[in-house]
């Protein structure tokens, strides 16, 4: 019996359009989750749909139905199925519910988040959006997966519709503790874990994130739950931790690339004798301020290390048409300003700070280069810049400092781990890395990158999918 099609929904669709000549071209997005899904179709032993069907994808649209009108909108991989979603409602769903309140509160910054009736509604309605343009395209036997924060209402709909289809589910933030979840007005606490609980399998980062959720189910809802399993009337829901990775094999190749040599050998020549590197989008999750600041410590306590240390901070723009991210941006500027004024010389910049996105070759040239990754965000659901690092370091050189809030510190635990608060561990973390002797070194990151190399996101998706499919049976026993 051949099962039936992969149907993913996540709020970005899986190529970028571009216009030419009134018509489309269509640029697949090498982001994770889409060479993660496509490796799902190569690995032909997955037995959860079926790999010669082309993936069905579902997912808002910049453009206006009349724009699309006529476009063809499938590659060899893929057929995109746009939402579209009025600009208003898209307003007060995108930048509204999500990222101004299920962002800021999934990250631990409550007094960041906005609560407005119209941002629900907007929320609801897009959710129901979604669902119906699935409704379109889901048949017997489908699986869907849907993917993230944007849309935690679509598996109850599914489920409430199509009861037969196997639905997934995949939360890419942190989940919060309950005493952040409960401070969402009751109703809409209830519509989110009631939502997710329409799926078979839940999947988050994080042990600790799994356990969060299993409380709000409890709390919420009223859902017990035996270990990883809630047991619903008719069904059983699995909830695990599934760390999302990347092509370990791909960064760390890429050694050898001459883009990458050329950049590596770029750096080293231009840069002091020490490196640290960090890159992250612009967002107050990333605790770049909290960074710079443990920085301006190391280099108050540590005067031995003036001149011969090279900070490269690279802050890829995001979200800086709002007032907020504007404000943190100029906070930076200011900060990176001052600590170059204060300490700087003819011969010396403390910090080279640039805001901009980064090309790869240029990327892991940094990351080959640096002696120390410095990696501080106050709350990442995983953090993939870590693991980026460390795949990239065929030589098993640099120290990775590593915030104990980022979701990849579950698993990279040979890290220097700090604590993104303590400007003095900071400081103590960075001498630490550059006294460090080769060989210990080469001992953690020689385990970390083992650790990447057995669970990449080849693995993550492979895994996700066997608890698809193993479900089936976990029922009967479980009965
Ligand atoms: N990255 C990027 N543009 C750049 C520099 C880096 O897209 O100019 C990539 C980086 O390689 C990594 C991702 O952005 O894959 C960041 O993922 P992470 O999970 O660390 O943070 P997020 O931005 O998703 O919160």
């Amino acid at each position: 019996e051949k099962s039936g099609k992969l149907i993913i929904v996540a709020y970005r669709l899986p190529f970028k359009l571009v216009w030419e000549n009134e018509e489309v071209r269509l640029f697949q997005n090498s982001g994770g989750l889409v060479s993660a899904v496509l490796s799902l179709v190569k690995s032909q032993n997955n037995a959860a749909f079926n790999a010669d069907e082309k993936i069905q994808w579902i997912g808002f649209s910049e453009n206006s139905p009349e724009e699309l009108e006529g476009q063809s909108m499938e590659n060899e991989h893929f057929q995109a199925h746009p939402v579209f979603i009025p600009a208003d409602v898209n307003e007060n769903y995108y930048e509204g519910f999500c990222n101004n309140l299920l962002w800021p509160l999934c990250h631990y910054f409550p007094s960041l988040a906005r609560f407005d009736d119209a941002y629900f509604e907007a929320y609801q309605t897009a959710n129901q959006l979604f669902f119906e343009k699935l409704a379109e395209v889901i048949q017997p036997g489908d699986t869907v997966w849907v993917q993230d924060y944007q849309l935690m209402l679509l598996p109850a709909l599914i489920r409430n519709h199509f009861p037969s289809n196997k639905v997934g589910f995949f939360f890419h933030i942190p989940f919060p503790s309950f005493e952040l979840f409960r401070m969402l007005p009751v109703a809409w606490r209830k519509a989110l874990v009631d939502g997710m609980l329409g799926s078979d399998v839940i999947g988050f980062h994080t042990n600790d994130y799994v356990e969060y959720f299993l409380k709000a189910a409890r709390l919420v809802s009223g859902y017990g739950n035996k270990l990883h399993y809630i047991n619903m009337s008719n069904r059983i829901v699995k909830v695990d931790s599934f760390p999302i990775s990347i092509d370990f094999d791909q960064f760390n190749e890429a050694f050898e690339d001459p883009g990458v040599v050329q950049a590596r050998y770029d750096a080293r020549l231009s840069l002091k004798e020490k490196i640290i590197f960090s890159v992250d989008r612009l967002d107050y999750s990333k605790g770049i301020i909290h960074r710079l600041r443990g920085y301006q410590r190391f280099l108050e306590t540590y005067p031995d290390w003036h001149e011969k240390v090279s900070f490269v901070m690279v802050v890829v723009p995001s979200r800086d048409t709002i007032e907020q991210y504007q404000q943190m941006k100029s906070d930076i500027d200011q900060t990176v300003g001052r600590i170059n004024a204060d300490y700087g010389t003819i011969s010396w910049q403390p910090i080279i700070y640039q805001y901009r996105s980064m090309p790869y070759p240029e990327l892991v040239g940094m990351y080959t280069a640096s002696d120390v990754a410095l990696i501080t965000p106050v709350r990442d659901g995983m953090n993939l810049v870590c693991k980026e690092y460390v795949a990239s370091r065929q030589d098993n050189r640099g120290v990775l400092i590593l915030s104990e809030m980022a979701g990849a510190a579950a698993e990279l635990g040979e890290a220097l781990i700090i604590n993104p608060l303590d400007k003095q561990d900071i400081a103590d973390a960075i001498n630490t890395a550059f006294v460090m002797p080769e060989e210990e070194q080469m001992k953690r990151m020689e385990a970390m990158r083992q650790r990447i190399r057995d669970y990449d996101v080849f693995a993550w998706t492979n895994d996700f999918f066997t608890q698809m499919t193993m479900l089936e049976l976990e029922h009967e026993r479980l009965r």
